[in-house]
């Protein structure tokens, strides 16, 4: 037989086996502490039979556990959360004042981020359940569009788009012109 085909066939053979990472194990321990869901326990039970979860059992468990911890933080801070709808956040920009960072969350469900001096916006895995999280344990919120202009000024980076301002009068108002239109408009999503 040829060997290329030879060792084709040797590759098709044998089970595709994912790696496990620590990720999986920690993963695994998760699910095995929710009761009652049928769902997390044929997790655990794929796990203890074949030693492994595939990339899109892992995906959907550790949709869960983020699902979890928000309800974990909102059960929490129900007393705190003030009228906040935690599971319909608005579109707009967000502000985790602990770690300087600026969320946006834009076309009702995307979610990007980026340190208020950077210029570089970063999509967020689970973006969206993460800050939910975040504003459920009141470490994050919805700026006013004050908040907008000031931290531009302070920056002198535009908060909506992450642009650096160049003219002295874009700088002096603290958002680029395009951006100020929107502002005035209230539209937030973009
Ligand atoms: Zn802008």
């Amino acid at each position: 037989m040829d060997e290329r085909i030879k060792r084709l066939r040797s590759l098709g053979t044998g089970q595709y086996k994912p790696r496990t990472t620590p990720d999986t194990r920690e993963i695994v321990k998760f699910l095995e502490g929710i009761a009652n869901n049928s769902f997390a326990s044929s997790l655990v039970q794929h796990y203890k039979t074949k030693g492994w979860l595939s990339e899109k059992q892992l995906e959907a468990a550790r949709k869960m556990r983020f699902e979890h911890r928000l309800n974990e933080a909102k059960t929490a801070n129900a007393e705190n959360l003030d009228g906040v709808d935690v599971d319909n956040l608005k579109s707009g920009m967000y502000y985790e004042p602990e770690s300087k960072t600026i969320w946006n969350i834009y076309d009702n469900s995307e979610c990007r981020k980026r340190v208020q001096h950077s210029l570089n916006w970063g999509k967020v895995p689970y973006g969206l359940l993460k800050l939910k999280i975040l504003v459920a344990e009141g470490n994050a919120y919805k700026m006013t569009k004050e908040e907008q202009v000031a931290l531009g000024q302070k920056t002198g980076i535009c908060v909506l788009c992450g642009r650096l301002l160049e003219d002295e009068k874009s700088i002096a108002e603290g958002v680029g012109p395009i951006c100020k239109k929107k502002l005035e408009n209230g539209h937030e999503d973009f």
